[in-house]
């Protein structure tokens, strides 16, 4: 079942780690087919990680197929794509600049022309709920209100797009924006773009994912 689909994951499992966004098994990425959402296992090092071991779950959680059970932040996901319509990929990773930004509690303002189109005007930071929680997806989901991402406290990032190659970019394009800002506040303060640009780009930011 799915076979292509099991492929792409486990090769957006292994470009997470090859660009610092997670380690080990840590993090975890997602796409939804319909009813079904394929998903990476828990617990398995990516760099071990077989098209077997990723495990094929419906939209309630139940298992359809794999051996392995489902990554353990698979409430979160779930409440992503069941609030999301455009939501298609979720990729959740621990990297390090957005995880900084998550334990200040510190949302990203819309500081850069780059980001705002692409991510939303302004990434907020969720609720505290332990991992793997349903209340965890919940808080997710509130802050990801007109956002392609969100920061969950003293934990992370996580990012939906379209595809999963999407949503990857868009994990990457965070954490180097967290790392932008959070450079340029050890020397001064951040100038926020002008408003009516901000609402400009979050309109380009809502045209784009109706594509
Ligand atoms: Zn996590």
């Amino acid at each position: 079942m799915y076979e292509k689909e099991k492929k792409e994951l486990l090769d957006i499992c292994l470009e997470m780690i090859k660009n610092d966004l997670v380690i080990g098994s840590s993090g975890n990425a997602s796409l939804r087919v319909g009813d079904h959402v394929v998903i990476s296992p828990s617990s398995v090092n990516y760099s071990e990680m077989t098209a077997d071991d990723v495990v094929v779950i419906d939209l309630e959680g139940d298992e359809v197929e794999g051996a392995r059970n489902p990554s353990v932040e698979t409430p979160m996901h779930l409440e992503i794509y069941k609030n999301h319509s455009h939501a298609l990929a979720v990729v959740h990773t621990h990297s390090l600049y957005t995880s900084a930004m998550a334990i200040l509690h510190e949302p990203l303002p819309p500081i850069l022309d780059e980001i705002v189109p692409k991510l939303g005007a302004g990434i907020r930071v969720s609720k505290y709920a332990m991992p793997g929680t349903k209340q965890l997806g919940k808080n997710v989901v509130e802050v990801l209100e007109g956002r392609s991402a969100a920061l969950i406290a003293n934990h992370g990032a996580v990012c939906y797009a379209k595809t999963l190659k999407d949503a990857l970019f868009l994990s990457i394009l965070l954490e180097r924006a967290c790392k932008i800002y959070m450079t340029a506040k050890q020397v001064g303060k951040p100038i926020e773009l002008p408003e009516d640009v901000v609402e400009d780009e979050q309109d380009i930011w809502e045209m784009m994912r109706e594509f």
